[in-house]
């Protein structure tokens, strides 16, 4: 992509409504916009990080088992009235009504709708287990939407919902989505915790917030600190298998949320050195909540026995709208934001510090297509303008690497890399660019771990 092509509204102002600093730094880096209170347009820096979180989430989705479909934003009250949630959602639904009448909302959730597409089809215990999932906008009416798209009205989340016909194959198909969580937060950079979550009537164990360690993070957590650097289950985990040492193993070091923790178990738990009490983000949760909507809905299915059953099931979300913003609150500095390259807008930006010189045009013109055809995701910044606002942007947008090449490196036969994260330089002989950028940035893709 051509900066000179692109549309990338850079602000040089710090926004004065944007409280934290991922909020200030989407603004000013030109990825979204603000529509009306809690509602954001995805300008095309944002929407291109928002995509690649939506594909790195897929794969583990679908790694695990889980199935991709679409259900719409628009419900039908009726569907709620079954599961009594019409009423008892309260204010934080978006009611809407039809020319005829009849009466609508704007999804929050999607537990009503998937249960029942799955009662329409499936009678069986020989069709599951199934866990059906999609990537859907939802609207919830927020009392206090702010910090940008971490909390905001409308966003957009991934809600899977599992399907089994004991209890005990429930757990299993929970063991599937705590490990594809753990391997999703991973591959996008982040160390996200999961942390025992309230479930409520339901009872039980079954229930953890992915929580991401952050200054600015809504609520307040407690855990022991070996969870930071534990090694995440490989890709080749056989989620077919008994993955249940893995979430022991997990879950056999304390960790919880300020609505959960007990603090004498969590000091007796955690020795003194290892006790992290921080602030966190909720990135995702995942809930086994048995028959509670598949009983009153009658979503049976028969077993083995012959005899009916309502059927168990558990809800697995990731917000991604929240997760761009978390991952700039793990990952800035001074200068802008810093990108893991797995989910960076571009991997790299080739600066031409001089365009317009046909020399340099030219030898940056034979860099980007060698980029291109290295199949690094590149930007070029061919714009007319000083080299001090070209680094400013490449530093606040956070792409990983720099690639710059002007009159005076042209003329020794040489490029430079610049490292966002750490500052480092590299200079290198213009005909090695290429290849060392691809070194550094392919293993950084974390598409294979
Ligand atoms: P919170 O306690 O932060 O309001 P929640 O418990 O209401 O979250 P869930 O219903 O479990 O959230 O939704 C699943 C995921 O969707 C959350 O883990 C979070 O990542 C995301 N999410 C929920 N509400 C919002 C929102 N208003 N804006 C952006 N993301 C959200
Ligand atoms: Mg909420």
């Amino acid at each position: 992509m051509r900066l000179s092509r692109y549309f990338l509204p850079v602000l040089r102002d710090v926004p004065k409504e944007a409280e934290i600093v991922s909020h200030r730094l989407m603004l000013r880096a030109g990825m979204i916009r603000q529509q009306a209170s809690g509602l954001y347009s995805w300008l095309p820096l944002g929407y291109k990080v928002l995509m690649k979180v939506q594909k790195i989430i897929e794969e583990e989705q679908n790694r695990s088992g889980a199935i991709e479909l679409l259900m719409p934003t628009i419900q039908s009250a009726d569907l709620w009235r079954e599961s009594g949630r019409y009423e008892a959602y309260g204010k934080e639904m978006l009611r809407i009504e039809d020319r005829h009448e009849r009466e609508f909302l704007y999804g929050p959730t999607n537990e009503e709708m998937v249960t029942d597409i799955f009662r329409a089809y499936v009678k069986s215990y020989k069709d599951l287990p199934l866990n059906l999932y999609h990537i859907q906008w939802k609207f919830r009416d927020e009392v206090r939407p702010r910090f940008g798209t971490m909390r905001s009205r409308e966003f957009l989340m991934k809600d899977a919902y599992s399907f089994d016909i004991t209890k005990d194959d429930a757990v299993r198909a929970y063991h599937r989505m705590f490990v594809a969580y753990l391997r999703t937060y991973a591959r996008m950079g982040l160390t996200a915790i999961p942390m025992q979550a309230d479930t409520g009537p339901i009872g039980g164990d079954l229930s953890h917030e992915f929580i991401i360690l952050a200054d600015t993070g809504e609520s307040a957590v407690f855990c022991h600190r070996d969870l930071i650097e534990k090694p995440i289950p490989p890709k080749d985990t056989d989620f077919r298998g008994d993955l249940s040492p893995i979430v022991d193993d997990w879950t056999s070091l304390y960790a919880a949320t300020e609505e959960m923790v007990d603090k004498a178990a969590y000091e007796s738990a955690v020795p003194e050195d290892k006790r992290v009490s921080a602030r966190g983000i909720e990135v995702g949760h995942i809930f086994y909540f048995g028959t509670k909507y598949s009983a009153p809905m009658k979503a049976t299915v028969t077993g083995p026995d012959g005899k009916d059953s309502p059927v168990h099931m558990g809800s697995y979300g990731v917000g991604l709208t929240r997760v761009v913003p978390a991952i700039i609150e793990a990952s800035h500095d001074e200068n802008g934001i810093i990108w893991p390259v797995s989910v960076a807008p571009f991997e790299a930006v080739l600066i031409n510090l001089k365009a317009g010189d046909a020399d340099t045009d030219a030898a940056c013109e034979k860099v980007y297509a060698e980029l291109q055809a290295a199949g690094i995701d590149v930007l070029y910044d061919d714009r007319d303008q000083p080299a001090g606002s070209k680094f400013a942007t490449a530093d606040l947008v956070g792409i990983p690497y720099q690639i710059i090449l002007g009159p005076r490196g042209l003329k020794s036969g040489e490029v430079e890399i610049k490292h966002r994260k750490s500052g480092e330089r590299e200079t290198l002989p213009l005909s090695g660019g290429v290849d060392r950028l691809r070194s550094l940035v392919e293993p950084q893709r974390m598409d294979d771990i």
